[in-house]
């Protein structure tokens, strides 16, 4: 019983750390960088763990799944506003952007928009410093 109890509390400070790692983050995390950045605060923490509790904050509707054309999923916290993700090319992270060049003035005549999807690419700030 005591075992149990400790495996609980570990549980829960696990599913805080990464649910913290993920809100913290300037835009939606693949589980290998939520498992680099959680390994700072958590010792031991192993990738399958990591999933497990992608999966519970998945399913308790926290965070959800950010799919891009041709990579993984990412992972972001699902009280974010209207954002559009950057990717940068050269350090591979995806990062929110909050602009947004909608509504559209000139939609062909009887079109009405209900929603919209769009990817930036590009070089983040940190990378263009580095040039
Ligand atoms: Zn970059
Ligand atoms: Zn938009």
């Amino acid at each position: 019983m005591e075992e149990d109890k400790k495996s609980a509390s570990r549980n829960t400070k696990q599913k805080g750390e990464i649910l913290r790692v993920i809100q913290d983050a300037q835009g939606p995390l693949s589980v290998k960088e939520i498992h680099d950045i959680s390994k700072r605060s958590v010792q031991n923490i192993g990738i399958a763990t990591v999933y497990r509790v992608i999966n519970h904050l998945l399913e308790s509707g926290l965070i959800h799944e950010i799919q891009l054309p041709g990579e993984s999923s990412r992972f972001e916290t699902s009280h974010l506003g209207h954002h559009h993700h950057f990717h940068c090319k050269i350090c591979d992270r995806v990062f929110d952007v909050g602009v947004c060049p909608f509504p559209l003035e000139n939609l062909p005549k009887g079109f009405t928009l209900d929603s919209h999807e769009i990817i930036l690419y590009g070089i983040c700030s940190e990378c263009n410093q580095q040039k």
